[in-house]
């Protein structure tokens, strides 16, 4: 038993459910919130519902969104022809922040990992091949961008077989070393995601 009012035992509880948080550091945070304004308290409350309420995933590239396409989708300026595939939504950022993409994406939700559980079905490979092979928005060149991880080598290795068989024509390149091995994308600076992807190549 904690001692704690159950108000309070159930937003430690809440708190320590996200990711990096332990029991202190949950406890730490609810009493901040105790202490913090009704403003800041319920501003907190009111973005957690909103997110949840209004953000979904594009209908083209499954990156979040609060329409039914995303801007990047959207934007016509934007070279269609040229898909960069990453793992979660939180990779477009650093991509794009390199400003040297002008393509699109594809959000696969993930990496493949048999011993998870994750299967191909699981993420959204499938749409991928839909997107690939729909006459709608020709595509010229994949590049796979998910993590320099095993299970991200993985995903790509899996992703370039089954698109060499569905289509031939189509090139596809995979982002240069340079990253560092074992990390994730999210964590690489510009300058090198940068060069990593001037430096994509075939699979
Ligand atoms: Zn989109």
């Amino acid at each position: 038993m904690s001692g704690y009012a159950p108000p309070v035992q159930r937003l430690v509880t809440e708190l320590s459910k996200l990711p990096g948080i332990g029991t202190r550091t949950a406890q730490r945070l609810a009493f901040h919130i105790l202490r913090a304004s009704e403003e800041d308290a319920f501003g907190l409350a009111d973005a957690v519902r909103e997110v949840k309420e209004r953000i979904g995933l594009c209908e083209v590239c499954y990156n979040l969104t609060d329409a039914s396409r995303c801007l990047i989708c959207q934007d016509t300026r934007r070279d269609h022809g040229l898909i960069c595939v990453v793992e979660e939504p939180g990779d477009v950022i650093p991509m794009e922040r390199t400003h040297e993409y002008s393509g699109v994406y594809h959000v696969l939700g993930g990496a493949l990992s048999p011993i998870d559980g994750i299967d191909p079905e699981d993420l959204k490979i499938a749409e991928l091949y839909a997107r690939v092979q729909s006459q709608t928005q020709p595509v010229r060149e994949i590049v796979l961008a998910t993590n320099p991880t095993t299970t991200g080598e993985a995903t790509a290795l899996h992703i370039a077989h089954e698109l060499r068989a569905r289509a031939p024509e189509l090139t596809v390149t995979r982002l240069a070393s340079g990253l560092p091995v074992g990390s994730d994308l999210e964590y690489a600076d510009e300058v090198t995601l940068g060069k990593a992807f001037a430096g994509r190549r075939a699979l």
